[in-house]
């Protein structure tokens, strides 16, 4: 089912999401239709909030062709940052929340991510770098109601005020 999505403006993304005490069949369905929105709109990563759901769940697939999907449920997602040498990066991200927005945002490369997949399995994946690593630090940022726009350059920021002030207000 594809569900609808909450755009710049809307409160679910300014939240701090829940933690999942149970995954119940209900939530692992939830997750699955995040997946089809997700795949819909083209987009590579989705937290709960975004479909107006204060809860700490993200989906993602990095593999855009239909028959490479490789999706990933995760439950309680926790990032730690990747002690010794982790560069930050500069790179353009965009949001399914923040539509027609594109913008470099800095992050660090590398990251170890812990989460509860769908079967309630602990998964632990250590060093995690490139676009996963960039795609779950982005997802976590939305389960504490943080928005990539919040981290871009005063430039951009001023450059794309106006776009922001629009939707913002297309969600009174
Ligand atoms: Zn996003």
């Amino acid at each position: 089912m594809i569900l609808q999505l909450s755009t710049y403006g809307s409160p679910a993304l300014r939240k701090k999401s829940e933690p999942v005490k149970e995954i119940t069949p209900e939530l692992v369905k939830l997750a699955c239709d995040m997946l089809e929105t997700m795949y819909e709109a083209n987009g590579i990563g989705m937290a709960a909030p975004q479909i107006g759901q204060n809860i700490r769940l993200v989906v993602m697939d990095l593999e855009k062709e239909e028959d490479e999907r490789k999706p990933i449920i995760l439950f309680n997602p926790e990032v730690l940052l990747a002690e010794g040498d982790n560069p930050i990066e500069s790179e353009e991200e965009g949001c399914l929340s923040v539509p027609d927005i594109w913008a470099k945002v800095s992050r660090p490369t590398r990251v170890h991510l812990t989460y509860t997949n769908e079967k309630g399995e602990t998964i632990v994946q250590q060093n995690v770098t490139g676009k996963l690593a960039r795609c779950a630090l982005h997802e976590l940022d939305h389960l504490n109601g943080v928005l990539f726009v919040d981290k871009i350059s005063m430039a951009d920021k001023a450059m794309n005020a106006s776009k922001l002030k629009r939707m913002a207000k297309g969600q009174q």
